[in-house]
């Protein structure tokens, strides 16, 4: 059993309540912007990057603390949460694992400040489950390399300063470079609008230049780290769907309590009762499934493996699904309006099914590791 320190504590509950002052208000708003201004609020109060080191302007802490950040801010403000740990365990995280001690102070102490935004570009118009189909080339040019290709469905690529970019390398493995996106070259070519309200850019990139410094990953093994590092994207997408739950969860209790049908408060109908038992049920498990898949690879000090952190972010999305729709039942008509929470929260959680591995891929990739392996024994497990 894994008991919380007074700092890890400390840590959960002034998230709480800052997202309850400050970020509550302006909650399930974020349709058509990144809420910068949370995530510069946080960053004024080195809650920015608690995993990275201290030298970097993080918090010298780990991952589990940013778990218990996007729990704590996620129940109240499920965008500053996904912002807090696109920051924390995606793009910039990849730079921080791979990258040269100069590049990291360059990027990471500026995501660190909430003055730098980094999104990941991977998916391609014909690669995007199929991402060994990816067609950006890097090509050598003197000293350095140029990159020419296109990137879609770019999260916050609208405002990303720059981009963490899978691409194949000249000796045709795969690698990851870093580009700003205000360097010639890169063209913002569309934003989409996808159902939550946000913006998804797509990128091209005509001969773009790229530095030694700024090829992150590369070698024979690079694919294998990279496909690693991923692990650490969908534990922390995971716990932001958990933490949806726990918030469309809340709103159902306050409602059910307080709505009456028949004479009496609908809370007290066996049938939703058992609505409420199931979804506790379910968030308690993905709950413990996520912290302890994210506990074990701290311990290890490496990133999560494929089997544990795929079954975290899949049960997660599932669980997300579940509850916010059994909640929006709850509701009746009032959860079917626009503008109501829960009519954001059901527009949100459907794409946590397709972003970051569709649900089919990542059965796939459990299937594969345990038919490749088995199902492991506890001890095995928890490596
Ligand atoms: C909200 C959101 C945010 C995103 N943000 C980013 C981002 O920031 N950066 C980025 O690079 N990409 C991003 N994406 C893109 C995302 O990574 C891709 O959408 C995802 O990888 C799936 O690719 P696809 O949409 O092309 O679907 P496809 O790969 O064309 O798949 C279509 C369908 O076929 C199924 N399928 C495909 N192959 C198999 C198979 N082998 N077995 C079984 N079923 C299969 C899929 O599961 C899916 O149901 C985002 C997507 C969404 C929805």
């Amino acid at each position: 059993m894994y008991s919380l320190t007074d700092e890890q504590r400390l840590i959960f509950s002034e998230c709480r309540r800052i997202a309850t002052e400050e970020f509550a208000p302006r909650a399930f708003t974020w349709d058509d912007e990144p809420p910068t201004e949370n995530v510069e609020l946080l960053a004024d109060l080195e809650l920015v990057g608690l995993n990275y080191p201290i030298e970097l302007g993080g918090g010298g802490l780990s991952e589990f603390e940013v778990c218990l950040q996007i729990e704590a801010i996620g129940r109240i403000c499920p965008d500053t949460a996904q912002s807090v740990y696109r920051r924390s365990m995606i793009a910039p995280r990849v730079i921080e694992m791979f990258g040269s001690e100069s590049l990291k102070e360059e990027y990471i102490t500026d995501v660190t400040a909430g003055e730098r935004s980094i999104s990941v570009a991977i998916s391609e118009p014909q690669a995007g489950s199929d991402v060994q189909n990816i067609g950006t080339q890097l090509v050598e040019d003197g000293d350095g390399y140029l990159l020419t290709g296109e990137k879609t469905w770019i999260t916050q690529g609208e405002s990303a300063d720059s981009l963490v970019v899978w691409t194949r390398l000249p000796d045709s493995n795969m690698g990851v470079v870093v580009v700003d996106t205000d360097q010639a070259g890169v063209a913002r070519e569309t934003d989409y609008t996808n159902m939550a309200g946000d913006t998804q850019t797509h990128f091209t990139f005509s001969e773009v230049s790229v530095p030694e410094s700024h090829v992150v990953v590369s070698g024979k093994s690079g694919f294998k780290r990279m496909l690693r590092a991923l692990n650490w994207e969908r534990c922390a997408s995971a716990m932001g769907c958990i933490a949806i739950a726990l918030c469309a969860f809340d709103t159902a209790v306050e409602y059910a309590k307080t709505r009456e049908q028949f004479g009496q408060s609908i809370s007290e109908f066996q049938g939703l009762r058992w609505k409420f038992a199931d979804m506790a049920m379910q968030i308690q498990l993905g709950r413990t499934m996520v912290y302890n898949t994210v506990i074990t690879a701290v311990e290890n000090e490496c990133p999560p493996n494929r089997l544990q952190s795929s079954i975290a972010a899949l049960y997660a999305t599932e669980v997300c699904n579940n509850v916010v729709d059994e909640a929006l039942q709850i509701h009746g008509a009032n959860g079917y309006q626009q503008g109501h929470p829960l009519e954001y929260l059901y527009r949100l959680v459907r794409g946590k099914r397709i972003a970051a591995g569709t649900d089919e891929m990542l059965r796939n990739t459990i299937a594969d590791a345990v038919l490749d392996e088995g199902l492991a024994d506890l001890p095995d497990l928890m490596n």
